[in-house]
């Protein structure tokens, strides 16, 4: 491909762009193809002579596009959302035409720069205090990651960095009961072992219990674990449930536990005022992540992670061999050392143009319109004699079962609501997931695309109440 033919090609493109959120509503939310199917129509050899685009468009349409779920349908209500928006892709087109490794300042100083001054924004936007620093990280995932790796150094003075685990101690790390399962994976691979995740449990509205975990940290005291850090949930992702800061975080002062919040989902309501109590109790934590990949109109991967001790953060991951020393040293930000890889893509970009674009105010007003139709979806299914509202939604996920009169028996309830689910997702208007709550399968019904009207969620009602009808 040569320039004019990349010139011609890019200019198809957007207009393929365009023209797929002008039809994303006729297509199925969710794929509906076997396993296989795709991979079938797929040669299994590369060719060995150079093909036109065309050809390569003209696969794409017929093999590929059938084996996507469009997750910026304005029908997707299904686990949370992975949103996108115009100014969001555009942002991501540049970065992939820069092509700039953003490891290093050096490597693209405006890329550091612009990282370091959308992040102090986000700061501000959520509300966050002012001693918190902020990094992206690719996802929510890795940032507990290096939360916990941090807390492991941060606790050792750095020993486990220089001569490994032995003799350390058995450190204990605590969660929820209904946390993400990344908390687990990060306590599997940073090497505490999953046997030392402590996973309290809830009350009726599936927060920590913080009675629960301060007798859990007392009774491994006594059995000689060393209690490590606490991972408490903003938004849990079965039901955004949110563990209730402020006494977990007096438990970690008193115990002097580091303490991470996991808000990737809803950390995106700490845009209104109205939801920062969520962080009550903010001044006892060490470090702070939610996904604008996820609620905040910015393609995946966005992920920002707000640590108060910058010092320690570095000192985990530091690491400068003579081929990465640059001049300017540590008078620059070098985000290779915030985090685990070294390469970095220019992220921050696309947040720049999304928050530009709307605005702080042009934000707020879309996530304030998720909430308050999430609410008023709430007030129908609780209206419904047939079904059963079953944790509190106190963001944009409602959860919920079929109920009918007279089926009382559990197992009849779960397999009733599990075909219940596939009947409204075979409708390919709208895609939903499901949860367990207390053994009850549930209904989540999510409300957060960037392209969902209000209509969109009253179709979405009407579609469900229709397939409620016809369940026997
Ligand atoms: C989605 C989610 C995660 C994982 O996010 P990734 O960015 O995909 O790693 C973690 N915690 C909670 C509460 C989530 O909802």
């Amino acid at each position: 491909m040569n320039l004019s033919e990349f010139r011609r090609h890019g200019h198809e493109l957007i207009d393929w762009m365009a023209e797929y959120f002008e039809n994303i509503e006729n297509l199925p939310v969710k794929s509906g193809i076997l396993p296989g199917e795709v991979l079938n129509q797929l040669p299994a050899h590369p060719p060995s002579d150079p093909e036109a685009f065309e050809n390569l468009m003209n696969d794409f349409n017929e093999i590929i596009m059938p084996g996507i779920t469009h997750w910026q349908h304005p029908g997707w209500h299904a686990y949370f959302t992975a949103n996108n928006s115009y100014p969001s892709i555009l942002a991501e087109m540049l970065t992939s035409t820069l092509g700039a490794q953003c490891m290093s300042w050096l490597t693209s100083p405006a890329a550091t720069e612009l990282e370091e001054r959308v992040m102090e924004w986000l700061g501000e936007m959520t509300g966050l205090p002012k001693g918190f620093t902020g990094v992206i990280q690719d996802t929510a995932s890795t940032a507990t990651l290096v939360s916990l790796l941090t807390a492991r150094e941060n606790a050792t003075r750095f020993a486990i960095n220089r001569s490994g685990f032995y003799g350390k101690g058995v450190f204990t790390i605590y969660c929820s009961s209904e946390a993400h399962s990344s908390i687990e994976r990060a306590v599997k691979i940073a090497g505490f072992g999953q046997d030392n995740l402590r996973k309290i449990e809830v009350d009726k509205l599936f927060a920590m219990k913080p009675e629960s975990l301060e007798s859990a940290i007392n009774s491994d005291l006594k059995k000689g674990f060393v209690p490590l850090a606490v991972v408490a949930a903003i938004g849990t992702t079965g039901s955004t449930a949110i563990d209730p800061l402020k006494e977990i975080g007096e438990i970690c002062k008193k115990h002097k536990l580091w303490l991470h919040v996991d808000a990737a989902w809803a950390g995106t309501a700490m845009l209104l005022p109205e939801f920062r109590y969520m962080i009550d109790g903010i001044e006892n934590v060490d470090t702070f992540v939610f996904n604008p990949h996820k609620w905040m109109f910015t393609n995946f991967d966005c992920s920002a992670y707000f640590v108060k001790d910058k010092g320690a953060l570095i000192q985990t991951f530091e690491i400068l061999p003579e081929y990465l020393k640059t001049k300017e040293g540590s008078m620059v930000n070098n985000y290779r050392d915030w985090g685990v890889q070294l390469g970095r893509r220019f992220r921050a970009l696309k947040l720049w143009f999304v928050i530009r674009t709307f605005g702080v105010k042009g934000l707020q007003e879309k996530i304030r319109n998720h909430i308050r139709w999430a609410d008023e979806f709430a007030g129908w299914v609780e209206n419904e004699k047939t079904f059963e509202i079953l944790a509190p939604s106190p963001l944009a996920t409602v959860c919920f079962r079929l109920h009918p009169a007279g089926v009382d028996d559990e197992q009849q309830l779960n397999s009733l609501n599990a075909r219940f689910l596939d009947e409204i997702n075979q409708s390919e208007k709208i895609f939903m997931t499901h949860t367990k709550l207390n053994g009850k399968f549930t209904l989540r019904f999510v409300v957060g695309q960037t392209n969902t009207e209000r209509h969109h969620i009253e179709k979405a009602w009407e579609i469900i109440c229709g397939i409620a009808m016809r369940m026997k």
